[in-house]
């Protein structure tokens, strides 16, 4: 028996996708959230684009922002709201707004019948 080495259908690998991916950091990541001092993945941070936050999060999380930003009867306090971005110190806030009233929506939405 001669000539074939048994193996014999072998492709060349040539696949490389061993390039890092940023996005898998964000998500590795963990901070503590100033607010109530719990530490959580970053996914549970909204996203700042001041240079004043090192990690581009805002250091509450958002159940923080969306509880400190909440009237007793549950409904988002506009003002409450520019309080904290105000102390964020962004106007980024406005996508904050719209991401947690739109997950205060949403949250409504599957509470109701
Ligand atoms: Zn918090």
């Amino acid at each position: 028996m001669a000539g074939w080495n048994g193996k014999s259908k072998q492709k060349p690998v040539a696949k490389k996708t061993s390039k890092s991916r940023p996005n898998t950091t964000l998500k590795d990541k963990y901070a503590v959230c100033l607010m109530c001092g719990k530490t959580k993945t970053m996914n549970q941070y909204y996203a700042s684009n001041s240079l004043l936050h090192k990690n581009s999060h805002v250091p509450y999380c958002k159940e923080c922002i969306r509880r400190v930003c909440s009237n007793e009867d549950g409904r988002i306090d506009v003002e409450k709201f520019k309080q904290i971005l105000k102390e964020i110190d962004r106007p980024f806030i406005y996508n904050v707004l719209s991401a947690t009233y739109a997950e205060y929506v949403n949250n409504m939405k599957s509470k109701a019948r």
